[in-house]
This record gives C-alpha cells, structure tokens and sequence, in this order.
C-alpha cells in the first residue's frame, strides 16, 4: 500500500479524533505521531518518544485501531513505536516530504549538543581572589560522581568567566565519562527551541530531549527574565531534572534574587543549591591572566607592557584579552617592538572608553586645585576671568573625559545652560589650539585625571 494512501487513512483518522477530543488533546498527543508503514495486517505508527506512545498507547490506543479499522479495511492491528532515534534521523520515505515536526525535530536533536570550546577548560582558567570561589564550585560539580549543589548559580557581570567554567565543567564530565548527555546552551537558545516546539506542536519532544540529559547547563539566564512561558517550562524542566539526580548548572549576570522579572517559585528555585559569584578582577588577576596568556603567544611581550595593560584594561577579562590580542597582532603585523608607548597607541581607542570613568566632581576638584579656585566657584554664577576660564576648562574635561551630555553637565556646574557649555567647549578648543601654556595646562590636567 502507497505512503500517499496510508497518509490519507492516517489523516482521516486524526481528524475524526479532533472531532471527538479536541484540538489541545490531538495537538498534545496525535499530531506528533506518524504513520510509518503498513506490515501484514498491522500499521506502525511512530511516537518521537517512549513516553508518548505509551500515554496514547494507553490512553487513545483502543479508539485509534478502531478508527484505523473503519477507514481501511486491510488494517487490523495497530502498533505505535517509539524512535526518537529513527523517527529523528531517518530519512523520509521517497514520495512524501517531511512533516513541519518532523523537521523540527531533526533541528532539535542536532542543536542540542552544542560545541564546546576546546579553549575554555579548567586548566586555561586562571584563579585569583575574585574567583576562586566559583571554580572552587565548578571543580567540585565537574568531579563528583554523585550530585552534591543543584542547581549550581553561578553569576557576575559580563566577561568575567561564567561562560568559561561552564565550558570547563562539561569537558572535565566528558573526560571522566564520554556517554553522559550533557546540553550546554544559552537561556535564549532554550527559549528558541521551546518556542519553536510550541509553534510546531512538538512540545511532547521538547520536554522528553530535555529531561533525558544528565547535565543541563544554562548560560545568561536573565535572559528570559518577563518571558512568562518559557520561564514555566523551565522550571518543570528543572523541577523533572533535579528530582532525578541530574546536574542542573545556570548563569546569569546577577544573584538569583535579583532577577527581576523572574518568577518568585523560579527565583527560590535557583538559589536552593549552591549560589557562587565572580567579582571584579582585581589588579594581580588581570596580570596573572595576561602572564598567563603570553606563554603562547608567538612573540615575546614585556612584563612592563603586561603591567601597563593590567593597570589600564580594567572593565573586564574578555577587553583584557583582546587588548593582548592586539598588541600583539600589532607587532606581528607592522614589525613594531612592543613597548609601553606602541602599546598605548594601539590601545588608544580602548583607553579613551576606560578614561571616561573619570567623574565630573573629580575634574571640577582638580580643576578648581590647579588653578587655586573656589570649589563652590564651579557652580556660582561669577564670572571674573580667573574663574570663568578654569570652569570652563572643567567643562571642557568633562565632555571629553566622561559620557554625559551637554545638558546633564550644564546642571552640574550649578544648573546652566547646554548652550553655555558647548560655548565652554568652543572656547577651550579654540585657545587651546592659539596658546600653548594653557595646551600644555589642559593636558597636564587630563593626565592627572586619566592617570
Ligand atoms: P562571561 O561568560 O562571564 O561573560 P566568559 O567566560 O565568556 O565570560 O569570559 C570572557 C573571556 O575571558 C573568555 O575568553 C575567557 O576564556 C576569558 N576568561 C575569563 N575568566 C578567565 C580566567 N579566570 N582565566 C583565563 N581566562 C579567563
Ligand atoms: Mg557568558
């Protein structure tokens, strides 16, 4: 009997079925089924997994071979199989295209196993005060054989390693024992795939793909922070995981109680296990990590340099890395030696944006110090020339060293006008570039500030 025959059997069959349970019954259950092949006298259908076809099995099994009986008359039995396996990977027949799950599916099973890193391991992870107790953590999970924290929360601000040890734990699990099933991906991805399991009524998949892990790792799961749904599924995926043993690991840039717009019952969820957060580098770590990065590096960079960038890139260690990165790119390339002054210029861009710390209270200080003003002179309305230039000096600073707008630094020299500093702005540009004491005052003033 033709496929095209047997999809047709097959499709009036599951329409008579929406017509007796209901499209969230059939969408839930029914649709994920296809109808693979007919073998005597019995049809083989097949269920995406084991849990599904025994909950229609045994709940729809009987009416579905009765329904299958009256539409065609050579089928009298009716097997429902369940092949992730096969149903995912094999090929469609000839003559019939695949479903929509079907291939949803076959994207699926593929996307969960996403690349790691061969980069990030433990061994590459520098450990310094800032983050000793999240490795701490990590190698802890990635050694022991049974589950001693779930979930492990590990969070901090951007850059900073999370991703990192995540990728080290699963390489260090993998090392030990090649056949657990570990699914590492991004809180967005989860939701993609959820999503997309929704629109192509295969959540019956997606719940049995993900509760069949032993490790699940989630990373930046702020990210579904006010995504309602996707937040529900989560947890039950967490909740099914957690109480089958198996390790659940997730990121995020802040402490679980902090995730604002994340639901109360998730947020608790999170931090019941053990909750291990990465500062802020700190000076020795930044230089530890920049010593530790130029032992491959193809050429030579001086500790001075390393020292210079340590001191300057401070943000965070993926800036760090690729301010190392260029340096060196840079001596490659042009031939130069690498010295503290190549390194500030090819820096410059990143050290404007690391300069721009400066605050405005602190340029209106040394402003008001160098030139033996009044602080309170910054805000008055005077407007004697011994005072009016250095504040207008100040204002200048504080366009070029910090972010803040024209207005919002009129309101900080005692509530004036943008117009007023772009005129101050001007102003200092202009007898910059005509008097070469007061260029050499300006820059003076900017090195002590940028120092
Ligand atoms: P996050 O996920 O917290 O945003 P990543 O894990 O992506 O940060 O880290 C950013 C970059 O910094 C990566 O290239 C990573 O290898 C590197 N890195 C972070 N922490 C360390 C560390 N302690 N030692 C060495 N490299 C690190
Ligand atoms: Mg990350």
């Amino acid at each position: 009997m033709g496929d095209v025959v047997l999809e047709s059997v097959w499709n009036s069959v599951c329409l008579k079925l929406r017509s007796e349970l209901g499209d969230p019954v059939v969408d839930s259950w029914i649709s994920p089924l296809l109808v693979d092949r007919l073998e005597g006298d019995t049809l083989y259908v097949k269920a995406p997994s084991a849990f599904l076809r025994d909950w229609v099995a045994n709940n729809y099994g009987g009416r579905i071979a009765d329904l299958c009986r009256r539409e065609c008359e050579n089928v009298k039995n009716v097997d429902i199989t369940a092949s992730i396996a096969s149903a995912v990977r094999v090929k469609s027949p000839v003559g019939r295209s695949k479903t929509s799950s079907e291939r949803a599916r076959t994207e699926d099973s593929v996307d969960l196993s996403i690349p790691l890193d061969p980069k990030l391991t433990f061994e590459n992870f520098v450990v310094g005060k800032p983050n000793e107790l999240a490795y701490a953590a990590a190698l802890r999970v990635a050694e022991c054989d049974n589950v001693v924290y779930n979930p492990l929360f590990l969070y901090g601000p951007v850059g900073l390693g999370k991703t990192h040890l995540m990728h080290s734990i699963a390489w260090s699990i993998k090392s030990r024992s090649a056949n657990r099933n570990i699914a590492y991906m991004s809180a967005e991805k989860f939701m993609y795939h959820f999503i997309k399991s929704v629109r192509f009524r295969d959540t019956m998949a997606f719940k049995e793909q993900f509760r069949a892990v032993d490790v699940l790792m989630i990373d930046d799961i702020q990210f579904i922070c006010g995504k309602e749904s996707t937040q529900e599924e989560f947890f039950h995926t967490f909740n099914a995981l957690v109480d089958n043993n198996r390790q659940v690991i997730v990121s995020a840039d802040k402490s679980p109680s902090d995730l604002d717009g994340m639901e109360e019952r998730l947020r608790s969820r999170l931090g019941w296990g053990l909750v291990a957060d990465i500062h802020p580098t700190t000076y020795e770590l930044r230089l530890s990590i920049l010593q530790s990065k130029v032992t491959t590096a193809p050429v030579p960079v001086p500790g001075k340099v390393l020292e210079f960038v340590a001191h300057k890139i401070t943000s965070n260690i993926r800036e760090l890395e690729g301010a190392l990165n260029r340096i060196i790119a840079n001596a490659l390339f042009v031939g130069r030696e690498i010295t503290v002054e190549s390194a500030r210029d090819v820096l410059s861009d990143l050290l404007r944006t690391s300069d721009r710390k400066v605050t405005i209270d602190e340029i209106q200080k040394k402003v008001a110090a160098h030139y033996a003003i009044k602080m309170s002179d910054m805000f008055s309305p005077r407007r004697v020339r011994q005072v009016a230039l250095p504040r207008q000096i100040a204002m200048y600073l504080a366009k070029k060293l910090t972010t803040m707008s024209l207005p919002e630094i009129g309101k900080n020299f005692g509530g004036r006008d943008h117009t007023t500093v772009l005129h101050a702005v001007k102003k200092v540009e202009d007898v910059i570039a005509n008097d070469a004491n007061l260029s050499e005052d300006v820059r003076l003033l900017i090195n002590i500030l940028t120092r």
